[in-house]
Order: structure tokens, then sequence, then C-alpha cells
């Protein structure tokens, strides 16, 4: 295996092996593509991220399978996927099937994903391409000395790989442990796979989870899967269940359709605030509900969470909840919407509404919600609200969940479904205590990595935007793009960073001296163009407004951009021929 590359992606989860595939899709074939390397890192070999990996089939996804092709993988379809691959779902799935309206286990999505890579690896020499996977954490990355050098990757084992291009997709990072009862026995800090709690806790222990949403969620039914017969306790600050899906549909904006939002939003420093974004949601809502709604129309008042599933599986029982796609459907906008946030709105939302956002935004199948309620019922589950405090009691060798007052539940496991550290300061991760040591990233206030919202280049102390060849997607780019967790908003994220990716090996490709005289040919001929589009808009054809958009206009000479541009958009970047150039 060679040790330099042109573009190392570190994590093989959903957004790194997106990424890999555009880039080998998408890439204009000729000379910016000929010799371009990618290594793909990932410390678990691939297997699916911490989303999709091979566990219990208990653990549902929450998107449909329409849904799932309608934005994750380009033309390796997933639904197409499942139809050649019964192999690979049947053990899973057994007599169901893979549908448009279906939910299937995370696994079976996992093993889409380790076939997308496959693909997408063995397509890549027809493009001139190369594709490798490197199953090694990570654990540290150097600078380039200099503009014309590349980075230096180094992982656990201790091996050295150069690459210019980084892609930061390192995804839920886990959280560093900061407690006592953190270190005892019986304690799962990460709780998948679901399927080590079903081999090592006993069928009739008591256990408690931290938490109650989606991870709560695929404890207490993987363990009850799994034959358990003892009580689970889910345990958080306001005992709220996640909102229950109804049949998926999709909605059209009437007005924030991304290029609507942007042109509305034409100047970057066009602010919006929190009401401005409610009224417009609301508009939407009400348009697709067909009559006049109000907000506790949709948030339900505090009920116990039996009396609260009843209702949400009355209500998502055979019919639309037009308000619910028109939530998934800010997977088009989102990170419009919160980049043009006033800053004290940005803080409002983060302490005040993010909880709603996730309770009615991330819901789960009805199937899923029918089998937590009847647990709830026969005792089997119960969800907890006002966590205050968790101790170890050393005599009785339980956990103590502290609900406040002297209302306390003692447990003999405990599993942490509290999802990934937000601060990238408080995750357990050797790569990035390095990298903030070397000041390459830094903590963006709102979570995860800073980066250039329009390019997702990581910024740091030492790192600034303009000189960076490091980009960062997915989930650990929360703190600007808001809600990076959902498959279509970081397929959209590996499509930009594919995208940017041609330009800048375009622009490489123009530095070489064996181009220069070319180029400057060219240019004669193609004569003088206007520099500067007054609007730059996404999605143009024209990659020089995205550039433009993005503030890199320094980057290089405008004449030959533009002819650099003309090439990429019309997909024929190839080697230029001597004669013809002259
Ligand atoms: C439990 C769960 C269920 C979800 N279900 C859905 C769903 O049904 N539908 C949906 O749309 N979205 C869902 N999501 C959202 C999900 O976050 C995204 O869809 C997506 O999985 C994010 O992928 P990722 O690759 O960025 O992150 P991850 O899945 O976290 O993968 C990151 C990868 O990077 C690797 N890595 C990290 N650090 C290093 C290092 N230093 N060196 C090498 N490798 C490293 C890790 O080993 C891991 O494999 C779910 C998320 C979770 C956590």
């Amino acid at each position: 295996m060679r040790s330099d590359y042109t573009v190392a992606v570190i994590g093989g989860g959903a957004s790194g092996v997106a990424l890999a595939a555009r880039i080998v899709e998408s890439l204009p074939a000729g000379l910016s593509t000929a010799n371009v390397s990618i290594a793909l890192f990932d410390a678990h070999g691939c297997r699916g991220g911490n989303a999709y990996a091979a566990d219990t089939p208990s653990n549902l996804m929450n998107t449909t399978g329409s849904a799932i092709d309608g934005g994750y993988g380009g033309d390796f379809g997933f639904l197409r996927w499942a139809g050649e691959n019964s192999d690979k779902w049947r053990p899973l799935l057994g007599d169901r099937t893979p549908n448009p309206c279906g939910y299937v286990p995370r696994p079976v999505f996992g093993q889409y994903l380790a076939d997308l890579l496959e693909d997408a690896r063995r397509r890549a020499p027809d493009r001139g391409m190369q594709l490798d996977t490197v199953a090694e954490e990570v654990v540290d990355i150097a600078p380039p000395a200099s503009s014309e050098q590349s980075y230096c990757i180094r992982t656990a084992s201790g091996a050295r790989f150069e690459a210019r291009y980084i892609y930061l997709a390192i995804g839920h990072l886990p959280r560093a442990k900061t407690e006592d009862y953190q270190h005892r026995e019986h304690y799962y800090h990460n709780p998948y796979p679901i399927s080590r709690l079903i081999e090592e806790i006993p069928k009739e222990a008591s256990v408690g989870v931290i938490g109650s949403r989606l991870t709560a969620i695929d404890v207490a039914l993987g363990l009850a899967a799994g034959g358990h017969q003892g009580t689970v306790t889910c345990v958080s600050r306001r005992g709220r269940l996640p909102a229950v899906r109804a049949d998926q549909g999709k909605y059209q904006f009437r007005k924030l359709e991304r290029e609507q939002l942007r042109k509305h939003l034409r100047y970057r420093s066009a602010r919006l605030r929190l009401a401005d974004v409610a009224a417009m949601l609301g508009s939407e809502i009400e348009h697709a509900e067909g009559r006049p709604v109000a907000l506790g129309d949709i948030v339900n008042a505090p009920a116990s969470p039996v009396a609260y599933y009843e209702h949400e599986i009355r209500l998502a029982e055979g019919r639309a909840r037009p308000w619910q796609a028109v939530l998934y459907a800010t997977n088009r906008n989102i990170d419009l919407l919160w980049h043009h946030l006033e800053e004290e709105d940005k803080k409002l939302l983060m302490s005040e509404w993010l909880n709603d956002w996730l309770t009615y935004r991330a819901s789960i199948p009805r199937e899923n919600a029918e089998r937590v309620l009847a647990l709830m019922r026969t005792g089997r589950l119960e969800v907890r609200g006002g966590a205050r405090e968790i101790r170890y009691d050393d005599s009785t060798r339980r956990f103590n969940l502290c609900l406040g007052g002297d209302d306390t539940v003692a447990v003999e496991f405990l599993a942490a479904a509290t999802g990934s550290a937000n601060r990238i300061e408080n995750a357990d991760s050797t790569l990035t205590r390095n990298l903030l040591a070397r000041g390459l990233v830094r903590s963006h206030r709102f979570g995860g990595v800073d980066c250039r919202f329009e390019t997702g280049q990581v910024t740091g102390r030492n790192h600034s935007g303009a000189d960076s060849r490091m980009f960062a997607l997915g989930p650990i780019t929360s703190g600007v793009y808001f809600f990076t967790t959902a498959l279509e908003i970081v397929h959209r994220q590996a499509s930009r960073r594919a995208e940017d990716l041609a330009f800048m090996l375009g622009v490489d490709w123009l530095d070489l001296p064996e181009t220069e005289e070319w180029v400057d040919a060219r240019q004669r001929v193609s004569g003088s163009r206007p520099v500067k589009p007054e609007v730059p808009s996404e999605g143009a054809p024209d990659l020089l407004e995205r550039v433009v958009a993005g503030d890199q206009f320094d980057l290089i000479d405008f004449e030959q951009l533009h002819l650099l541009n003309d090439q990429i958009s019309s997909g024929e970047l190839r080697r230029p021929d001597p004669e013809k150039a002259g």
C-alpha cells in the first residue's frame, strides 16, 4: 500500500463513505483526476460507522427506503441494492423485504454502506483514481511545512501517511469520562453494540439508562428482544420520549426551498430572528396541514409517558402528520436558516428549544413506539424525568439514579444513552486532542469544530481558513450547520466537498508549469470576460460563483479561473493538447 495520497478521509461512517463515493463519481475525468488517490481511514474498518454498525435488528432506521434513496447514495441506490442482495439482509429481516415505506434495521444499511464503498473502490481505476481503505485509528495530523507540501498523518500503530487534502468525517465522538460512577463495573459508557448488553447483562437484572431519546429506545427494545425480563428505567431531565412518526410524506416548500431562501438571504450579512424563522416554518406547516395550526396542536402538554405514547400512536396511525413532513424538509435548508440567525437567537435556540427540536424532528417509527408502549404497560420499562445526579453505592453495589427529593431508583447495570460529545474538548479522541493542541482545529461555541460555512474549511489558532486544506463534514460540524445528523444532510455536504475538491484539484493543476503556457494561450483566445458576478447563487453551473461566495477569489487570477471553471463545468478538464493550444 502506498503512503502518500492526494486525499485522506478520516472516518468511514455514512459521511466518509459518501464523500469517497462522491469523489470517485463526480470528479471530472481527465487530467485533474489522473493520479488522484484517496485513503479512507476508519478505526473500525468502515463497517457502517457508529450509526449503522453490525448489531441487533431491533435498532431500526428512522428513515424509510424511499427517503434514503431520495437523499443518499446517488446512483448506487439503497432499494436497488436491496433488490439485488437479499442474501445480505435476509438474516436480519426474515420474511420482510426492504420497501419504499418501511424502516429497515440499521445494520442492513451498514451492509449497504460497505457495498457502496466497494463499488466506488472498484470503479476508481476506470476514472484514473485509486481508493484504499486503511483500518486504523488516526491519532495525529501534522500541518504541511509549506503550501507545496502535504499533511502528515500518524495512526495508532505508528504508521505514517501523507495527504494534500484532509477531510475530517469523524462523526459521533464519545464523551470523555468525568464521573466516578463511569469507572465502575457494570457501567456501559457506550451502549453500542446493543448485542453486547444482551450478552453480558443477566436476564433478570435491573438496568438504568441515562437518556430517553433514540439511543435509550435502542437499549430498551434491544434488551427486550434479547429476552431480558428485568426492569429498565430510562431517566432524563424532562423524561420526554421522541415523537412518533406517521407515514413519511415529502413536502415541497412554498417559499423556503434552498434557492428561494438563498435569494431571500442573498447578502451574507442578512440576519434572521428566531421569530422570523418560526413564522416562516409556521406558515409552511399551515400550508401543509391546510388549516390554521397553533404550536399547542403539535407540542403535546406534559402527560405520563404511557398517556403521551397512546396519544402519539393514535395520531400516527394510518395517516400523515403534515407538520412532520415540513420538519423533515428542513434537511434541505436548516443550515442556511441557522447560519443567518442572530447570534443571541442562536444562543436562545440552543439553551431553550434544542430539546423540543430534537423531540419532534428526530421521531421514531410507529412499530417501535408500539413496542415501547407495550413494555411500559407491563411495567418492564419506566421513563422518568427530573434526573439530577447519579451515584454509585459501594455497599449495595448499585447505581443510584437520583430524581429529586428522596426519589431514587437503584439499578445493578447502567448504560449511558446521552449521545456523543457536543464540545470537542470533552471528546474521548486522541486525534481531536492533538489537533486542538496543534492549533489546527478549534472548538465551535455551539459544538464540534469551527469551519467556514461555505466550504467546510477547518479553522484553528494556527490554521486560518484561507490556508487550510483540511475540511470537515458530518456531526463534527454541528456548531456551524446546526443539525447534521441525517443521511440527506451528510450526503449533501459530501457532494459539496467533492465539487469543491474538483475545483481545488483544477487550481493545483493550473500551477503545473506544463499547463501554464496552454492556459495563457487559451486566455488570449477567450478574450476578457466579466470578472465578478453580482449575486452568488449556489448550484449555478458556474463554479466561480461558489468561489466568490466563499471569499476565495484571492486564490487565483480571475481569467484563469473562468477558463478553468468552463473546463470543469463542461466535464472536459483534460490534459491539454500542446499543438492545439499553440
Ligand atoms: C444511533 C444512531 C442512529 C441514527 N439513525 C439515523 C437514521 O435512521 N436516519 C438518518 O438519516 N440518520 C440517522 N442517524 C444520523 C447519523 O448521524 C448520520 O446519518 C450519519 O450516520 C453520520 O455519519 P458519520 O460518518 O459522520 O458518523 P459516524 O457514524 O459516527 O461515523 C464516524 C466514523 O469515524 C470513525 N472515526 C472517528 N475518529 C476516528 C479516527 N481518529 N481515526 C479513524 N476513524 C475514526 C469512527 O470509527 C466511525 O466509524 C443516526 C445516528 C445515530 C448515532
